[in-house]
């Protein structure tokens, strides 16, 4: 994927759960099974770097207020496995919006081989303020309906809820760094929720435990803020200055445009008033996403999938290519970036020897229609054949 490269035919040799060869033709060892996957494409498996497993379509505000946590787990196994089937091999989890650490127990399974599901890095709950983004702002404030979030509202609480988090078998940290968001003759407005000192604690941190911080950030200050705190990554994206952008190609900072959440919800909405805002920002940002591919910017791919249907979030590949970047940026944006901001470098996002075995075909060449990632009919991962 780093290069390009197709080869026709292909074959891959498999051994336990690592690839052993890639070529046109390789050694086929005695009592080695063979999978003849005719006219299709082979690619590694694909990796979205913003879901909610914990998340299914409908009001997502009630789903922390009516469904228990355990009830929510089930239905998170079903997500894991409907997301691998469509082709996602590995996955970074941004937040269980209230279930707390539940997604410990569904990725240990899941490397346990107790459970199908994608390669996962968790975050147990997002990391939100008071009266913040995700606060359960618009009940009845005697019913005390607790955050979909864990509350930090300094440095220093950041840092003990990360250590709490990390306790309980966080990989990384999600951080609501804006929010909420509105449009204001044709440009976004958001607040920050946290001052660039308090997040550079919590990349600090995140440093000390070998890990990083993704932030969810719409927009100005916020954006820029996170940028200067350093953190792995800026989910939505939406609104980012020349600065900004400029410290994210210094730093490696990745944006990840999440579409195709913005586009169900568009069309999704459940009145007109609220679908013309939606609407409106949906449009703004796919101009502003023309500017920061023109500007350069490193991006990796994550749908936002869970408030719409697990397993259909390829279609963020198909909106990426749509709305400017070339196929191949593309896929390098999902497999080469989403291998290194999942810290999974050099072990998945290639076809080639000593990487994972996580594999899957396509009908079709994806450089010429992209779209044919969203008909995934064989997965392999981890050297198992898991769909075909
Ligand atoms: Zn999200």
């Amino acid at each position: 994927m780093d290069t390009g490269n197709m080869l026709q035919p292909g074959e891959i040799l498999v051994e336990g759960e690592r690839i052993k060869a890639v070529g046109s033709s390789v050694d086929h060892p005695q009592g080695s099974k063979v999978i003849d996957l005719g006219d299709t494409t082979l690619l590694p498996g694909l990796i979205d770097a913003h879901v909610h497993l914990f998340l299914h379509p409908g009001a997502e505000d009630l789903q922390t207020v009516e469904e228990s946590v355990p009830w929510r787990t089930i239905l998170a196994e079903q997500a894991a496995k409907a997301d691998l089937m469509a082709g996602f091999t590995a996955e970074r989890d941004m937040g269980t919006e209230g279930a707390g650490s539940a997604d410990t127990a569904v990725r240990n399974a899941i490397n346990q081989g107790l459970i199908p599901g994608p390669r996962l890095r968790i975050s147990g709950n997002a990391i939100d303020v008071l009266g913040g983004h995700e606060d359960a702002n618009h009940f009845n404030p005697t019913q005390h309906v607790l955050s979909n979030a864990d509350y930090a509202n300094t440095a220093d609480e950041l840092v003990t809820v990360m250590r709490e988090q990390h306790k309980e078998g966080s990989d990384f940290a999600k951080i609501y760094e804006t929010g909420p968001d509105k449009m204001l003759d044709g440009v976004l407005r958001t607040p920050y929720q946290y001052t660039e000192a308090q997040l550079a604690a919590a990349v600090e941190e995140a440093h000390r435990l070998g890990t990083n911080v993704g932030v969810h950030a719409q927009g100005e200050p916020g954006t820029l803020y996170a940028a200067q705190a350093g953190v792995a990554s800026i989910d939505h994206a939406t609104q980012l200055s020349d600065e900004t952008m400029r410290l994210m190609k210094e730093k490696g900072i990745f944006a990840l445009p999440t579409f195709t959440i913005f586009e169900y919800f568009a069309e999704h909405a459940p009145s007109a008033e609220i679908a013309a805002r939606e609407k409106a920002l949906f449009e703004y940002k796919i101009a502003e996403f023309k500017k920061q591919i023109a500007a350069g910017i490193p991006f990796a791919v994550g749908s936002d999938v869970g408030p719409f249907p697990h397993g259909t979030q390829a279609r963020e590949l198909t909106l990426m290519v749509e709305y400017g970047m070339k196929p191949l940026a593309v896929l390098q944006a999902d497999m080469t970036n989403g291998a290194k901001l999942l810290g999974w470098a050099g072990q998945i996002g290639e076809l080639k020897p000593g990487y994972y075995a996580d594999i899957i075909a396509v009908p079709g060449n994806p450089l010429d229609d992209i779209s044919v990632v969203e008909h995934v009919s064989f997965v392999m991962k981890n050297g198992e054949v898991v769909r075909r």
